[in-house]
């Protein structure tokens, strides 16, 4: 009887212990399974609220997840792009590569990188960076890949503006190099017994070549300057009618503009002289090259409130107002009739800093047909 109260005993605490253990468990189960929705949870609050592209593949090469941002840029719904695919999106010239690449990776479970044209639902195409890592499980076995793709249009465009820029930099730096070298050989070629004719002649191109490079490299170089924020402003009180009287004599003496002053004699501005000048021979050699037909380029003075108003006025094409907010940035030119006018797209950005730093605006008014007013305001003296 006694043996048979202990195995009773004995019986009641092992199912203690066992519920006990059950229990534990069960709770242990519980919290699993809680930490791993919370951990797909967060997944998805990190996947869907991004702007990163993320596809998920499983280890057949099955895509078997795409965020938001994928129905964001293609207009597919994540439906149709786990049935019907996105890789027809991919632009014809970038497609067998990205195929090639992955098919590679594939083949030995190795991670990739790729950057590649997709078509948006707008119908334009936009540059994808993506990099692909293998997955694996804890066994070691794989399980497919996660792509995050980032969109780098932006910086794509910005790539090819700074090339353009370079191969337009470069040129026109060769077009006054060739003829200063081609002066300097004849120079060589007459150099024992040169006629004074030939040799002024040979001087004065020479000097032409050597001011235009010099423009071109100062441009540069304040372009650079105000990209940085290190224009040096050097300000003073003068009057802004004597710099209009005086600048742009090439133009003035060139024979086919005539430069007229209008407004008040007086009007002083407080502002760096020199700076002020670049900004106007700029605008009157835009003038001079863009409205080569317009006699008359008129530069006036008018004081507005405690501000005073200078403008430069052609008679000239105009400029179509698509274009007009685009004027005043770095590198931008218009390419107005095709690219007969040469230029490194800097002048009206380096004059919209200069003006910037003087507490100004600077702005335009134009038509085509109607000719251009490009104007900027100075802080009265
Ligand atoms: P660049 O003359 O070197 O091209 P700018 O920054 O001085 O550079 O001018 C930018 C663009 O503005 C020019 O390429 C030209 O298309 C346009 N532009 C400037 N001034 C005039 C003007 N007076 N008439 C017509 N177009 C102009």
């Amino acid at each position: 009887m006694r043996k048979l109260l202990s195995a009773n005993k004995a019986l009641r605490q092992s199912q203690t212990k066992l519920r006990k253990l059950n229990n534990e468990l069960e709770e242990r189960v519980e919290n699993r399974t809680w930490a791993l929705s919370e951990s797909e949870a967060r997944f998805r609050a990190m996947a869907e609220g991004t702007d990163i592209l993320i596809v998920v593949a499983d280890e057949t090469s099955k895509v078997i997840y795409f965020n938001k941002a994928w129905e964001r840029l293609t207009g597919r719904s994540a439906q149709t792009l786990l049935s019907s695919g996105w890789v027809d999106l991919v632009h014809p010239e970038d497609k067998d590569h990205y195929v090639s690449t992955y098919l590679n990776a594939l083949k030995d479970k190795l991670p990739f990188t790729g950057e590649f044209r997709i078509k948006s639902k707008d119908g334009e195409y936009h540059w994808l960076l993506a990099k692909v890592p293998a997955r694996f499980r804890q066994d070691g076995t794989f399980a497919g890949y996660i792509g995050s793709c980032v969109d780098i249009t932006a910086l794509k465009e910005e790539e090819q503006r700074k090339d353009d820029f370079i191969s337009i930099a470069s040129h026109e730096l060769k077009t006054p190099l060739t003829s200063l070298k081609a002066s300097l050989q004849l120079m060589t070629e007459v150099k024992n017994d040169p006629s004074p004719k030939l040799l002024h002649k040979l001087i004065r191109q020479s000097n032409v070549s050597v001011i235009k490079m010099t423009a071109l490299v100062d441009d540069l170089l304040n372009a650079n300057r105000a990209n940085e924020g290190q224009l040096h402003i050097n300000k003073l009180n003068f009057r802004i009618a004597e710099v209009l009287g005086s600048c742009c004599n090439e133009i003035r003496v060139g024979g086919n503009h005539d430069l007229i002053v209008i407004g008040d004699k007086q009007l002083e501005v407080y502002g760096d002289e020199n700076r002020i000048e670049q900004v106007l021979v700029n605008m009157v050699n835009n003038a001079a090259k863009y409205a080569p037909g317009s006699r008359n380029i008129y530069l006036i003075t008018e004081k507005i409130g405690d501000m005073a108003k200078i403008s430069v006025k052609d008679n000239g094409p105009g400029i179509d107002a698509e274009r007009i907010p685009y004027l005043f940035d770095r590198y931008y030119r218009a390419d107005y009739a095709g690219n007969q006018y040469s230029g490194l797209g800097l002048g009206l950005y380096i004059s919209a800093e200069i003006v910037k730093r003087h507490g100004g605006d600077i702005g335009v008014e134009s038509e085509p047909g109607k000719g251009s007013t490009f104007w900027f305001t100075l802080p009265v003296a």
